[in-house]
């Protein structure tokens, strides 16, 4: 699992999200039903987004930081409470900590016609209505209700209508938090139903300080680490997993080179450790990096336009792996296409 603070901890045990949190918290109370939190990916935006539904929720201290120790503060930490809904895809349910999984269960209802399928990567329609049914109840404990969407871009196109519907006629004391790294996804006409928060990501030198002091990463991995413009909690969980060391190798055998693609069975490794998407998003950002580098020179060779092509190409395969169940199979004819 990514997220591994403590959710409960007060101040956040990171300085980027303490600072956004005092923002977030000092207004609470004025803030209008829908709350857009954006910022870049996995820095903790969710955490923010659970830290205030449990102050919305506590039955005593909705001022500071939540008691922590009242019946609601405890369902929150036991990740059972009935006025808490999170409302996220089934594949997100690897990225995202136990607390939001097991109230977003609820709400993963293919899941239970069957389990031989690939998990979900949107949300779909009837979860909203399946969220709109429970929300039309009475709060179980106090008076409001608090809704999450940890990824909030997720939502496809009939399920981002019926979400519409609620944030026009919310109902009671009812909050919606819509967390994303992509607002612009959203549509145009539930971002403006919504108070937009913006939280900054940390520098690298920040994130480098935090790997070091937090959890213990020597100085000169946490330096290279930091370095590749991550986001801190994907950091931290390709440490958990042992293959920090695998994205060290792959990023410095892409860096600086205009031919970043040997034989499928050169990269297998990577691809292997890190996970396909992982590698294919890394490509892109380095094909990115080198296209910037040029157009701040000035000058876009024939050789950008071909890492342009490169970009799209790699960026319709990850499209396809969503779907596909032969991966390795559109992966080598990836390389294959790439390389001719
Ligand atoms: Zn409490």
């Amino acid at each position: 699992m990514i997220c591994t603070l403590d959710l409960l901890a007060s101040p956040m045990p990171c300085e980027w999200l303490e600072n956004a949190r005092i923002k977030l918290i000092s207004r609470w109370q004025s803030l209008p039903h829908g709350i857009l939190l954006t910022g870049p990916e996995m820095i903790g935006k969710s955490l923010l987004a659970f830290d205030l539904a449990r102050i919305m929720l506590c039955e005593t201290d909705q001022d500071k930081s939540g008691c922590g120790t009242c019946s609601s503060c405890q369902l929150v930490e036991q990740s059972v409470h009935p006025d808490l809904h999170v409302v996220t895809s089934e594949a997100s349910g690897n990225f995202l900590s136990t607390h939001f999984v097991r109230h977003a269960e609820r709400y993963w209802l293919e899941k239970k016609l069957t389990s031989a399928r690939k998990p979900s990567e949107q949300v779909g329609v009837e979860s909203i209505r399946a969220l709109n049914q429970n929300l039309a109840a009475t709060a179980s404990r106090g008076a409001r209700k608090v809704v999450i969407f940890p990824k909030a871009d997720q939502l496809n196109h009939n399920a981002a209508n019926a979400l519409l519907k609620l944030l026009e006629e919310p109902t009671r004391d009812t909050f919606i938090i819509l967390v994303t790294s992509s607002g612009h996804r959203l549509p145009a006409t539930i971002r403006s139903r919504c108070i937009h928060f913006s939280v900054k990501g940390p520098s690298s030198s920040v994130v480098a300080t935090w790997l070091r002091d937090e959890k213990g990463v020597d100085p000169e991995t946490a330096t290279q680490l930091s370095g590749a413009g991550l986001g801190p909690f994907v950091i931290t969980d390709l440490i958990e997993r042992g293959v920090d060391g695998a994205l060290l190798e792959f990023l410095e055998s892409i860096r600086g080179r205009e031919s970043v693609f040997g034989e499928f069975e050169t990269l297998k490794p990577f691809f292997e450790a890190l996970g396909d998407e992982f590698v294919l998003e890394l490509l892109q950002r380095q094909f990115l990096k080198q296209v910037r580098r040029s157009a701040s020179a000035g000058v876009l060779s024939a050789s950008d336009k071909t890492i342009m092509d490169r970009f799209v190409e790699i960026g319709e395969v990850r499209e396809s792996l969503r779907t596909t169940i032969d991966s390795q199979l559109a992966l080598e004819d990836m390389l294959i296409r790439i390389q001719s």
